[in-house]
C-alpha cells in the first residue's frame, strides 16, 4: 500500500479535505495532526475500523482509545449523561489537550472503550483536525506510533512506523505541545488525573476550586493503559542527577539532548533511534522535575 499524505497549511484544501473525509467514512484509517500528538484516526462507530487501529498500531486489545469531537453536540452520543462539571470543563478548556471521562453512552462500541463502562472525550485544537471533525463526526484516535514507541509529533515521524502501513496521513506541522493530553476522570466521588499533561493540576485546581489527586503508580489501575512501557526508544534512557554521571555517559558516546521539554521530548528520543545510539543521558534539573507531564513520561519510558 502506498501511504499519501496531504498537506494542511494550517486547513486542507477543498478537495484534500474531501478526500479524507471519504476515506474516514469509507472505514479507512488515516494518521491526523493534533496540538498533542499525531492520532491513528478511524470512525468510532464503525467496529472494523476501530479494529484496524489496533491492528496496525500492535496495540492490545485492553488499552481503550480516545474519543476525539469537533462540536459539543456529538457529546450525547458518546456519553450518558453528563454532568454540569463534565460541561463547564469542556467549556474552559476546550478546543485543547485536556480529556475527560464520563460514562460511556449505550451506542458506543465495546472495542474503542476495551470494554469499560466509561469512554474518554476530547476537543482538539488543530485548525485541520477541526476541519476534519467537523464533517466526520466522531473519530477515535490514540497516537500514532507502534505501541510502546514514542508518540509522533511531526508526519516524518508517523511515516518512520507507518509508511506503506496506513493510506493516509495529513502533514499538519510540528505538533505545538508534542506530549498527550491530559486525561482527567469524572467518574469517581472526586475529579482524578489519570495522566499529567499540558493542562497542568495546577490549572485544573485553580478551575475547579479544589485540590485534585494525580493518579500514582502505587494507586490501583484506573486506565488500562498506564500498566504498558510506554513512550520508549530502543535506547537505554538513564535519568542522572549530577554532571560528573553525564560526563561519564558523554565518553560512552550517549545520545545527550541539549535542552528537554515536554515539547521536544518525543522529538529527541526518536532523533537518537535514528542515530543508532544504545543509550540516551538526560540530567534532571530542577525545572524538568517540576513538570509533571515529563516526569511521568520520562519515568515510564526509562522502566
Ligand atoms: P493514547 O491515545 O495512545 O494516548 O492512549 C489513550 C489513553 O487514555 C489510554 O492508554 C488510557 O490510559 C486513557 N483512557 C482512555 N479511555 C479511558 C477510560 N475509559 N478510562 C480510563 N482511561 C482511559
Ligand atoms: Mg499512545
Amino acid at each position: 500500500m502506498e501511504t499519501k499524505t496531504l498537506q494542511a497549511n494550517p486547513l486542507l484544501i477543498s478537495e484534500d479535505l474531501r478526500h479524507i473525509v471519504t476515506a474516514l467514512r469509507s472505514g479507512q484509517v488515516a494518521a491526523l495532526p493534533t496540538e498533542t500528538v499525531y492520532g491513528l484516526a478511524a470512525d468510532l462507530y464503525n467496529e472494523s475500523a476501530i479494529l484496524e487501529i489496533f491492528r496496525v498500531k500492535g496495540r492490545p486489545a485492553d488499552n481503550p482509545l480516545i474519543a476525539h469531537i469537533g462540536a459539543l453536540s456529538e457529546l450525547q452520543k458518546l456519553i450518558s449523561e453528563p454532568s454540569d462539571l463534565f460541561y463547564q470543563l469542556a467549556k474552559c478548556f476546550w478546543p485543547g489537550p485536556l480529556t475527560l471521562i464520563g460514562q460511556r453512552a449505550s451506542g458506543v462500541p465495546d472495542c474503542v472503550t476495551a470494554g469499560l463502562p466509561t469512554i474518554a472525550v476530547r476537543m482538539p485544537s488543530h485548525p485541520a483536525m477541526l476541519q476534519i471533525l467537523k464533517q466526520t463526526g466522531a473519530l477515535a484516535a490514540p497516537s500514532a506510533n507502534l505501541s510502546g514507541r514514542p508518540s509522533p509529533t511531526s508526519a516524518a515521524d508517523v511515516l518512520e512506523d507507518f509508511n506503506g502501513q496506513i493510506p493516509l496521513v495529513v502533514d499538519g506541522g510540528s505538533s505545538s505541545f508534542g506530549i498527550e493530553s491530559t486525561v482527567l476522570s469524572l467518574v469517581g466521588p472526586k475529579p482524578v488525573i489519570l495522566r499529567p499533561g499540558v493542562i497542568s493540576r495546577e490549572m485544573i485546581e485553580a478551575f475547579l476550586g479544589i485540590s485534585i489527586e494525580v493518579a500514582g503508580s502505587g494507586s490501583p489501575v484506573l486506565s488500562p493503559g498506564m500498566q504498558y512501557r510506554h513512550y520508549a526508544p530502543k535506547a537505554k534512557i538513564h535519568l542522572l542527577n549530577s554532571a560528573e554521571e553525564l560526563s561519564l555517559f558523554k565518553e560512552r558516546g550517549a545520545y545527550i539532548p541539549e535542552t528537554l521539554t515536554a515539547q521536544n521530548l518525543y522529538a529527541e528520543l526518536r532523533q537518537a533511534d535514528r542515530l543508532e545510539k544504545g543509550e540516551i543521558a538526560i540530567l534532571l534539573n530542577r525545572k524538568m522535575r517540576s513538570d509533571e507531564a515529563l516526569m511521568n513520561r520520562l519515568e515510564k519510558a526509562s522502566r
